[in-house]
């Protein structure tokens, strides 16, 4: 399996003093490693049966879209509130750094359809929370929440996996 961890650039004290920030600009603007890092997570569900892709504004779009293109899957975005043009539905959650609401089309996906949700990195899990209940409100079913990393000792995967949502991660930071 692909470590990403090589080309994954910690910034410490940003944005807030205190924080190691991962920052994966580095691994997306390495061409070999990006190309790596979309096959990693197309091996991993090429033999799954679903529907589309759910991407999380802004770094979901970068890696959920060629996942969703190389499997022949649809791409559902999901969007920081007041970027979506048509009707929506909303969920206010708690981040590591504040409070934020997000939006995903309210005819995004049909009951019953199987999803795929990614996202760059999993920390305190609010934001996949937020996003598998947008998913779940439109009827949809959650195959497994995606990432490229996950921060264990912030309880996000944990606490996803303790209501039943199954999650992937390719690296972990202790
Ligand atoms: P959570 O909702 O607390 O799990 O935070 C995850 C969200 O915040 C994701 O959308 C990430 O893009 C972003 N985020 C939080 N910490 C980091 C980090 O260290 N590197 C990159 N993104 C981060």
């Amino acid at each position: 399996m692909f470590d990403p961890k090589p080309y994954i650039r910690t910034v410490p004290d940003w944005p807030k003093s205190g924080v190691q920030f991962r920052d994966i600009t580095t691994l997306f603007s390495d061409k070999k490693a990006f190309r790596q890092l979309v096959d990693a997570f197309v091996h991993q569900y090429m033999d799954v049966e679903f529907d589309a892709v759910v991407g999380i504004d802004a770094r979901g779009f970068i890696l959920g879209s060629p996942i969703a293109y190389e499997l022949n899957k649809a791409f559902i975005p999901v969007r920081k509130k007041g970027k979506l043009p048509f009707a929506t539905l909303e969920e206010s959650y708690d981040l590591e750094y504040g409070q934020a609401e997000i939006q995903i089309h309210a005819d995004a996906l049909k009951p019953g359809e199987k999803v795929l949700v990614i996202d760059d990195l999993i920390a305190t899990g609010g934001t996949l929370e937020a996003s598998c209940k947008l998913v779940t409100r439109l009827g949809a079913e959650i195959v497994e929440c995606a990432a490229i990393v996950d921060l264990p000792d912030l309880g996000g995967s944990k606490n996803l996996k303790d209501q039943g949502i199954s999650v992937f991660s390719l690296c972990q930071y202790e």
